[in-house]
């Protein structure tokens, strides 16, 4: 068993109070489970727990990426959403990008 590290609550509510909507396909988040917001690590490393990798996104978006590096699964044309791309995102994952000059 792997213990990842739990991500902090004063970030999740610092996160939660600025990602609304989804960090990929932008779909406003609702209680119900489809447009559930759920917890992203950018770059799937679940101990990099920054404002910068800890992000919220829909489920859907969540499973469809999976474990793919973020700019395989935003070029692949197996993803479910296929009008997500890196001039589509949120400016949390264009920052991103552009920061890590993916
Ligand atoms: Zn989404």
């Amino acid at each position: 068993m792997v213990n990842y590290r739990p991500i902090p609550e004063w970030l999740k509510k610092k996160i939660r109070a600025r990602d609304k909507k989804c960090v990929y396909c932008k779909i406003p988040f609702k209680n119900n489970p489809t447009d559930r917001a759920e917890w992203e690590h950018i770059d799937n490393d679940e101990n990099n727990i920054c404002e910068e990798n800890v992000t919220l996104c829909c489920k859907s978006c969540n499973a469809s990426k999976g474990d793919k590096k973020l700019m395989d699964w935003l070029n692949s044309p197996n993803k479910k959403k296929k009008e997500i791309n890196e001039e589509t995102v949120t400016n949390i994952i264009k920052e991103y990008i552009r920061k890590h000059s993916l």
